[in-house]
């Protein structure tokens, strides 16, 4: 070979390299996005927001409430790390609160003014954006499994009292008698506000009488979670306001309020004074502020809390899964039972102020 085919040996197979090379980094860049979603999975729950003081409980109280919250958080991830769809995991996660007199959901809904409980739920699939709501039942164990039963077997999306009841029936979900849910400490906080015009958030109460957590269970639950496909849900269940009127609904129960999820935004649950959350549209107005401007869900998030609910009046907080898988939630009460889950091995349970917002570093 002489010298000139020599070099032409030469830059022919530099070239090649440099080919290939450039090849497999396409390749990479080029994997597709969902592969590397697939597996990731979180989940982030609430038990309500208000005048959660970290004064008012002794050290075994906040353990009583933080071991719930975890068993909720735990049953949610195990549905997601084995395969599960991001619905069942929240149905999985929100059950066990609402089995739990602590929370203001199914066992351990607050009073109407007329003494009587009625629980609101909903749940919205982000995918499809298939939602299923009901308002004013009390025979339903379990108010979300109704919520999802109106969004698998119904043509509708919120059913009320009688009627979502009939319905919920034939599916064999477990109907109680409304007795079931009269808890004697409920009852008592009704009776403090009976026959005055006002109506309380379970932690509004509690801190204004600066009474001691037995006295006061807090609030709606609610969980938002994102499943291997990268399908986000989200639902909440509450038995409302203390001492709210006979038939009045609160924003638990309504898709773009209380509850939303969109693959293409995030998935949001809501809790707090329910009117302030219809009149702003609050779930959907932080998934609209994602789809439509820069805007970081941290930030999406305390705008409409501070800057749309709070100078109407209005209190509370909101959890949140983005597209990405990352968590974030965000409150203007004292508190907020709140905690998450994430493949990625972070998890917090925190109930009082804002110490920490989720890291979301290294999703896997
Ligand atoms: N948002 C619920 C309602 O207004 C109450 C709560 O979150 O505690 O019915």
């Amino acid at each position: 070979m002489d010298l000139k085919s020599f070099l032409m040996h030469k830059i022919f197979t530099l070239l090649l390299s440099v080919i290939v090379f450039i090849s497999c980094q396409k390749q990479e860049n080029t994997t597709p996005i969902n592969n590397s979603k697939e597996s990731r999975f979180s989940i982030v729950i609430h038990g309500g927001a208000g005048g959660i003081n970290r004064d008012y409980f002794s050290t075994a109280q906040e353990e009583v409430y933080k071991n719930k919250l975890k068993e909720s958080l735990d049953a949610g991830y195990l549905v997601l790390e084995q395969g599960g769809s991001s619905i069942n995991a929240i149905q999985a996660s929100i059950t066990i609160l609402e089995d739990s007199p602590l929370f203001n959901a199914g066992k351990g809904a607050v009073f109407n003014s007329e003494g009587k409980q009625e629980m609101d739920a909903s749940i919205m699939n982000g995918k499809t954006l298939n939602t299923g709501a009901v308002a004013g039942i009390n025979h339903v164990k379990n108010p979300i499994l109704a919520a999802n039963i109106v969004l698998d077997s119904s043509k509708h999306v919120l059913l009320s009292g009688k009627g979502a009841e009939i319905l919920i029936k034939k599916y064999g979900i477990q109907m109680v008698p409304s007795s079931y849910f009269y808890t004697d400490k409920r009852f008592h906080q009704l009776q403090k506000i009976q026959g005055k015009d006002s109506i309380t958030l379970d932690h509004t109460a509690f801190s204004r009488e600066n009474s001691f957590i037995d006295d006061h269970k807090y609030g709606t639950v609610g969980a938002v979670a994102i499943d291997k496909n990268g399908t986000i849900a989200a639902g909440t269940s509450t038995g409302g306001m203390t001492n709210k009127k006979y038939g009045r609904i609160g924003d638990s129960p309504i898709i773009g309020a209380g509850t939303y999820a969109n693959n293409a935004t995030c998935g949001i649950s809501s809790t707090g004074t329910g009117e302030y959350f219809i009149r702003t549209v609050a779930a959907h107005e932080v998934s609209s502020i994602l789809k439509y401007t820069k805007a970081s869900p941290k930030k999406a998030l305390h705008e409409v809390i501070f800057n749309q609910i709070a100078p109407l009046g209005g209190s509370g907080g909101m959890i949140l899964i983005d597209k990405n898988g990352d968590v974030y939630w965000d409150f203007n009460t004292t508190g907020m039972f709140r905690g998450y889950k994430k493949s990625n091995g972070e998890s917090i349970i925190e109930l009082f102020e804002k110490t920490s917002f989720p890291k979301n570093k290294t999703i896997k």
